[in-house]
């Protein structure tokens, strides 16, 4: 192989911009040229590339954020679309393709595959959902965010003896939340994997109140079935001690510098996709099992989606007494 392509695409996560200087700095030391695509699939379609050096990803591993850009892709989901990407790839001269994204961006690169073009996928995105490796890039740096917001919203909180409503992202998977909730030492974690009925968090915050608490944070996940604005308006319809507000965290959870297990993991995934590139493998995603970095093929990664492991929800409800 000579020359390899990289992409990021779908949602962006802190730590895409490590992935990409440790693919392109692998590559270039086993003698590979690498093509940055801009906007990820969108980019490929339209042929928007160019080659990337040693020294353009000079500075970038702390930088939030992806320096390729990244983009959706309406036109990749149909077979016309992928054909023409498929075209501007054998155009560049490209043998091999590292796309660094999501479950959606996982699909693509599992299409391109499909198509006979060798490519490898890296897991990257802060809600935690991907099958198939423990953690993917930008999960803690989100974590670290929102653990931090959490920690301010409890000192107003406490001052004013309120109950913090705080929305994290986490449409199926309701990883981020729970995790939050339990590093924050929330009250109440509500997450699309749990059923829990707007009484129940009534009788846990009046619940927090009688026990003395001076505030209550309830970390509620995007996809939880429960809406974050009613519940605050039920809340405060019970008339127990505290008064309640809602702060929904909002895209401020994709953004910031890449944490130090995100830098981390970002390069070792990197180094690991261009050498399973080089050695051969294709139609495989990188990711993190136990302590090691290994592959596992796109099919049985997509065929699986990972949600947040309902111990941990036991766990932070006995520890939020
Ligand atoms: P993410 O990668 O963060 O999950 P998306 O689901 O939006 O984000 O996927 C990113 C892009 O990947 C899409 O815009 C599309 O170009 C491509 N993609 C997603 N699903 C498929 C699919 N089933 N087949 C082909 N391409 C897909």
């Amino acid at each position: 192989m000579q020359r390899i392509g990289v992409l990021t695409s779908g949602g962006d996560a802190p730590g895409m911009n490590p992935c990409v200087r440790a693919v392109v700095r692998t590559a270039i030391s086993h003698d590979v040229e690498v093509i940055g695509i801009h906007e990820g699939f969108d980019g490929m379609v339209r042929g928007d590339m160019a080659p990337l050096t040693a020294r353009d990803v000079g500075g970038i591993i702390g930088q939030g954020g992806t320096m390729l850009r990244t983009a959706r892709c309406p036109e990749f989901y149909e077979r016309k679309g992928r054909i023409q990407g498929l075209r501007e790839l054998n155009e560049a001269a490209l043998e091999g393709l590292v796309v660094i994204g999501g479950d959606g961006s996982m699909r693509g690169a599992l299409e391109l595959h499909k198509l006979k073009f060798p490519v490898i996928g890296i897991p990257a995105s802060i809600d935690n959902d991907i099958w198939g490796t423990n953690m993917s890039i930008g999960v803690d740096s989100a974590l670290n965010t929102i653990m931090e917001a959490v920690d301010k919203l409890r000192d107003t909180a406490s001052s004013h003896q309120r109950a913090f409503l705080v929305e994290t992202m986490g449409r199926d998977c309701g990883y981020l939340a729970l995790m939050a909730g339990i590093i924050t030492g929330a009250e109440v974690i509500l997450i699309p994997e749990t059923e829990t009925t707007i009484k129940e968090v009534g009788e846990a915050v009046e619940d927090a109140y009688a026990r003395g608490k001076t505030h209550c944070i309830i970390i509620s996940a995007e996809g939880s079935s429960l809406d974050t604005h009613e519940v605050a308006d039920y809340l405060d319809g019970l008339e127990v001690g505290f008064r309640t507000r809602v702060t929904i965290l909002g895209h401020v959870q994709r953004g910031g510098s890449p944490s130090a297990f995100d830098r981390l993991l970002a390069t070792r995934f990197g180094v690991r996709a261009v050498q399973a590139l080089l050695e051969g493998e294709s139609g495989v995603m990188v990711g993190l099992l136990g302590r090691e970095i290994r592959t596992t093929p796109l099919e049985e990664v997509l065929s699986r989606s990972r949600t947040a492991n309902i111990d941990y929800y036991e766990m932070a409800r006995m520890l939020a007494r």
